[in-house]
């Protein structure tokens, strides 16, 4: 953190919260990790401290230079940008490996680490045991540094090992259950216990919230601060994140790359207040509430230790809501990505923004993510209607075939004349003709639909015929009778030789 220090001087500064966020780069940003970082975040802006990023890059054959702009680019999309004061970084753990090594050599040199020969297999034949871990064998065997040998710290063999854990009460780890675990391997690299640590140290953290995973390391970490001379942090382990068969979210089965979300049309704003709540409620019931609120309220004491369910409805209603709550200009901006390539079903030339207009306020009602947009709207501007065959079989089931003839009949007279081709006189038609066959407007709308808009289900009918206009809704019903005449025809000769 050598470019750092100079934020850290004078008494005020040495005494703000300091926390990091400390993701090792996969290709995407998981949302645990998104809350771990917003969790963080939270507690930086909360109490004027400095949030850390630090890219744990030493898998070097795992890190690609892009997945450090996909981490920070999913950061900035949360709101944790670089611009804002309380940010610091990014550093980058392999740029610590001088100090992480110069740590590894001073335990030896002070005798609290020393070097191991043994493989795997000549400890397992000395324990016969998997699960006892290592032996202790080399402990006062005096090696020196040799390629291959292993640098292991000397954990005590007595007493207890207690951390204080915001959210999990202090819990004690027993020492004598904690093995000499490598803190360097054979080629010289430190492991990641110590290069964490060491980056901790060098970058004056003061309090480690991270995911529940890690808190097994955490009685050897803290005994790592403890050797290298320092005061241990306060640590914090947030709860675990499942999905509704309360497995823990994993990417190899479930949705977890905040991108793709994200991608689907959440708004930002509302992933960051779904994730909040993540482990953590701002109290009386409330749970939507705008990130400056749940900055003021957050306490990272009431983060709970059970799991948290990622509940991808709720995540959807939540979003329904922060949709709502745009006004219909904004949403017509948030909808832009969606309304134009490579999204778009449809072309530059068949889109028209004033008709999108036109039925934005309809959509801003009812749409829970912004990639619906393009089903509720496409009838307005492909050619044909995209007709889904389900909607199709379900909606021209009996005589809906004859009902849609006579629409098609009362609507040629809509729009000329006297009657305007407006949403309630076109209402008032359909209702008319669905009477004359008996059926109810609701029931008598699902044929007219599906012929014109493709689908069973969309936006407000007859304001969506209004805006689609007279000629094109003639055309689409015309086609509509013709495929349903075809169908019949082509039934009727299906029809075996004398079964007429
Ligand atoms: N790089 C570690 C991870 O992604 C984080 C470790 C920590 O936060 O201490 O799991």
């Amino acid at each position: 953190m050598t470019s750092a220090t100079n934020t850290s001087t004078g008494p005020a500064a040495a005494a703000a919260v300091r926390v990091r966020f400390a993701p090792s780069p996969t290709g995407m940003f998981h949302v645990g990790g998104a809350r771990s970082a917003l969790f963080n975040w939270a507690v930086a802006k909360q109490q004027g401290g400095t949030f850390v990023l630090r890219i744990e890059d030493t898998d070097a054959s795992r890190n690609q230079p892009e997945w450090v702009d996909g981490i920070m680019s999913a950061m900035a999309a949360l709101g944790i940008t670089k611009d804002d004061p309380a940010f610091e970084g990014p550093y980058f753990q392999s740029e610590n490996a001088g100090i992480q090594k110069e740590a590894a050599q001073r335990l030896f040199a002070e005798g609290k680490a020393y070097y191991c020969d043994c493989t795997r297999d000549v400890v397992l034949a000395r324990t016969g045991n998997q699960q006892t871990g290592y032996d202790g064998f080399c402990r006062d065997r005096g090696l020196e540094y040799a390629e291959g040998r292993a640098l292991r710290f000397r954990t005590p063999d007595e007493g207890e090992t207690q951390v204080v854990d915001l959210i999990r009460g202090n819990p004690t780890f027993p020492n004598r259950n904690l093995e000499d675990f490598v803190i360097a391997r054979g080629n010289g690299s430190p492991v990641f216990l110590l290069a964490n640590v060491v980056d901790d140290i060098d970058e004056s953290i003061t309090l480690v919230m991270r995911a529940e995973e890690h808190l097994p390391n955490t009685p050897k970490q803290q005994l790592l601060w403890e050797a290298l001379g320092q005061t241990p942090p306060q640590w914090a382990h947030m709860p675990v994140i499942v999905n509704e068969k309360r497995q823990k979210l994993s990417k190899r089965r479930d949705k977890v790359a905040l991108e793709d979300y994200l991608a689907e049309g959440i708004l930002p704003d509302a992933m960051v207040n779904y994730l909040m709540l993540l482990g953590w409620a701002p109290g009386n019931d409330e749970e939507i509430l705008p990130f400056d609120e749940l900055v003021r309220r957050f306490r990272v004491e009431d983060i709970n230790s059970s799991s948290a369910f990622f509940d991808i409805k709720k995540l959807t209603a939540f979003n329904g809501e922060y949709i709502r709550a745009l006004s219909v200009p904004e949403f017509t901006e948030a909808c832009g990505p969606w309304l134009h390539a490579p999204r778009a079903p449809w072309s530059e030339e068949q889109f028209d923004q004033k008709v999108f207009d036109a039925v934005a306020p309809l959509a801003h009602s009812r749409v829970a993510l912004l990639s619906e947009i393009t089903d509720n709207v496409d009838f307005l501007f492909l050619d044909e209607p995209q007709i889904d065959e389900d909607s199709w079989n379900k909606a021209f089931k009996g005589a809906a075939a004859e009902l849609l003839a006579d629409v098609r009949a009362t609507l040629a007279a809509t729009g000329t004349g006297e009657v305007a081709w407006e949403a309630e006189p076109l209402k008032d038609t359909v209702t008319a003709v669905g009477e004359a066959h008996g059926m109810k407007l609701g029931k008598a709308q699902a044929p007219v639909r599906v012929a014109v808009t493709g689908r069973r289900i969309g936006l407000p009918l007859f304001e969506s015929l209004e805006v689609l206009g007279r000629e094109r809704t003639l055309t689409r019903l015309d086609a509509a009778l013709a495929r349903l005449a075809e169908g019949a025809a082509r039934t009727d000769a299906e029809v075996p030789a004398g079964a007429q």
